[in-house]
C-alpha cells in the first residue's frame, strides 16, 4: 500500500514541472529576450514562482510527506522511495522555516539593491551601497535565526547551497589551504615573468571558437540531443530535465579563454544534469545534490582535464589549424604554459586556478564576520583592501576592482562563496580517485578519450542526483570526507613544473 507515496510523488512532479517552466523562461531572458519584455517576464516568473511555492509548503504536503514515510517503514535508506521521502522532507521543512512576509521583504529588498550596487560599482560609490548592505545582512541574520541550528549563525546560511555542511568545515578546509598556498603564491609572485600569455590575446573569429569548443565537449560527452549551447553575457548553465541541458557561453573575439574555458567549465555542469540517473527523472531528486559538488565538476573539465597537458597534446594541433595566423607559431608548450599563467589580480572571476581560492578565503572572512557582528558594514573597503594586500600582495586602486566587484551580497547570496573552492578541492579529490580506478586515464586524455574518467563520475556522482547530501556522497565515492591534500598536490606538481619552485 504506497497510496501516499503515489499521491506525493504526483504533486511534486507537478511542482517540479511549474519550477522548470519558469527555468525555461529564466533561460530565456538571459539568452534571446529582448530587453523591452523585462517587466512581463518578471511578472510571468513570479507568478510560476508563488504557485510552486504555495503548493510545495502546503499542509497536505507535509501529511503526505509524513503518511509517506510510514509506508515505506523499513525500505533500504538508499532506495529511490525512501531518499525521495526524505529529501522532500528536508526541503519542505527547510522552506517552512521563513515566514512569507520576510520572503517578499528580502526579495523586495534584493531586488532594489540589485541596481543600486551596480550603479555604485560603476561610478567607484560604496557609500551608496552601504546601506542597502547592511539592511541585507540584518535580513540574512533573521533568516539564520528563522533556519537555526549551528553554532554560527552562517551555518544556518551555508547549509541552504551545502547541505550539512557547517562554518568550522569551511573554516578547517580555508586553514588547511591557506598554510600551502600563500607561500606557494608567495614563491609563484618572484617568477610572474617566467610565463607570456599574450598569444591568447589576438583575434579570434567567435565562429570558429565555437566550432572548436562544441567538438571538444562532444568529445568529452556532451549529448547535442539533449542540451544546447547559446551565448549569453554571464554565462550559467540550467537545466529542465536530465534530457534538457543548457549550457550558454560569452564569446571575446580578443581573447580564447572565455568561452573557451568557459565552455568547458559549464559542461562539467552540464554533464553533471544530463548524468542524473534516469529513475529519478521528474522527481525532487533529479539534478545536483550541492553547488560544490556541482562545481567540482565544472573545475574537473575545465581544469584538470582542459588545463593539461595532455589534454592539449590532443587538441593543439586542431586549435592551431583552426586558428593558423595566430597559433601556428606558438608551440604546443608555449601555449600550456599561457593557459596556465597564474597573476594575482583584483578580480575574482578572472583568476588563475592558483589565486582563485584566495579570493574565496577573503569572502568567507569578511561574511563570516560581518554576520556575527564582529566588522561593520563601512569598514569593509578597508578590511577587504588590507586582506588582498596579506594575502595576494596587492591593494585594490578603487572599491570598483574591490568589494564593490561581485554581485552576491546584492542578491542576498550570503554563505554560497565557499561553495567554489569546495568544487575545486573536491575536483582534484575526485579526480584523484578516477585515476586510482583507472590508472589508463591521464593516457585516454592525450589520446582525446574521456570515457573512463566520464563513467566513474557518472557511477560515483552523477547517477545519484540529490539522493546523497554532499558529504555522504563524498566519501562513498573516495572513502574520505573533503580534503585540501588532493588539491595542494595538484596544484604543487603542476605550478612547481611550470615556475620552477
Ligand atoms: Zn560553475
Amino acid at each position: 500500500m504506497t497510496e501516499a507515496l503515489t499521491a506525493l510523488k504526483k504533486r511534486l512532479a507537478d511542482i517540479l514541472a511549474l519550477q522548470q517552466a519558469g527555468a525555461v523562461l529564466g533561460w530565456d531572458q538571459q539568452t534571446y529576450m529582448p530587453p523591452g519584455a523585462t517587466e512581463a517576464r518578471a511578472r510571468q516568473l513570479a507568478v510560476l514562482g508563488r504557485l510552486s511555492h504555495d503548493m510545495f509548503v502546503a499542509d497536505e504536503i507535509g501529511a503526505l510527506i509524513d503518511k509517506a514515510g510510514a509506508e515505506l517503514n523499513g525500505a533500504g535508506y538508499e532506495s529511490d522511495d525512501a531518499s525521495l521521502v526524505r529529501v522532500a522532507k528536508r526541503d519542505y521543512e527547510q522552506q517552512r522555516k521563513l515566514p512569507s512576509e520576510f520572503v517578499e521583504e528580502m526579495t523586495r529588498l534584493t531586488t532594489l539593491a540589485y541596481d543600486v550596487w551596480a550603479r555604485a560599482r560603476a561610478n567607484n560609490d560604496f557609500k551608496g551601497f552601504a546601506p542597502l548592505l547592511e539592511q541585507i545582512m540584518d535580513l540574512k541574520r533573521q533568516e539564520a535565526a528563522y533556519r537555526g541550528g549551528g553554532a554560527h549563525p552562517y551555518d544556518a546560511l551555508i547549509d541552504t547551497y551545502e547541505p550539512g555542511t557547517k562554518t568550522a568545515d569551511v573554516a578547517a578546509m580555508f586553514a588547511d589551504l591557506r598554510r600551502e598556498l600563500v607561500p606557494l603564491v608567495a614563491a609563484i609572485r618572484e617568477r610572474l615573468d617566467r610565463v607570456d600569455d599574450a598569444p591568447l590575446h589576438q583575434d579570434f573569429d567567435p565562429a570558429k571558437q565555437r566550432a572548436f569548443a562544441e567538438m571538444v565537449i562532444q568529445r568529452f560527452g556532451f549529448d547535442f540531443n539533449r542540451g544546447r549551447q547559446d551565448p549569453t553575457v554571464h554565462p550559467f548553465c540550467t537545466s529542465f530535465s536530465r534530457d534538457d541541458v543548457r549550457i550558454t557561453t560569452r564569446f571575446d573575439p580578443k581573447w580564447l579563454n572565455p568561452a573557451l574555458f568557459g565552455t568547458l567549465h559549464e559542461t562539467g555542469h552540464g554533464l553533471y544534469e544530463q548524468g542524473s540517473g534516469e529513475a529519478l527523472e521528474g522527481t525532487v531528486l533529479s539534478g545536483g545534490t550541492s553547488l560544490g559538488v556541482h562545481e567540482s565538476q565544472s573545475r574537473l573539465w575545465e581544469n584538470i582535464v582542459g588545463r593539461s597537458r595532455g589534454f592539449w597534446s590532443c587538441f593543439y594541433p586542431q586549435l592551431q589549424e583552426t586558428f593558423p595566423a595566430q597559433l601556428g607559431n606558438v608551440s604546443l608548450d608555449a601555449f600550456y604554459r599561457a593557459i596556465n599563467k597564474v597573476s594575482p589580480s583584483f578580480i575574482r572571476v578572472e583568476a588563475d586556478e592558483v589565486t582563485y581560492n584566495l579570493h574565496i578565503m577573503i569572502r568567507f572572512e569578511i561574511e563570516t564576520d560581518l554576520l556575527a557582528g564582529k566588522v561593520k558594514v563601512a569598514d569593509l573597503p578597508e578590511l577587504w583592501n588590507t586582506k588582498y594586500q596579506e594575502y595576494l600582495g596587492i591593494t585594490p586602486p578603487t572599491d570598483t576592482l574591490g568589494v564593490l566587484q561581485d554581485v552576491h551580497w546584492s542578491s542576498g547570496l550570503v554563505g554560497y562563496f565557499p561553495t567554489y573552492s569546495m568544487g575545486n578541492l573536491l575536483s582534484a579529490q575526485l579526480y584523484e580517485k578516477a585515476v586510482a580506478a583507472h590508472p589508463s586515464i591521464p593516457d585516454d586524455m592525450a589520446r582525446g578519450e574521456f570515457g573512463l574518467l566520464l563513467n566513474w563520475m557518472r557511477e560515483n556522482i552523477h547517477q545519484y542526483g540529490r539522493k546523497f547530501e554532499p558529504k555522504e556522497l563524498i566519501e562513498r565515492a573516495t572513502g574520505e570526507p573533503m580534503q585540501a591534500r588532493s588539491y595542494m598536490k595538484y596544484l604543487k606538481a603542476k605550478y612547481g613544473e611550470i615556475y620552477g619552485v
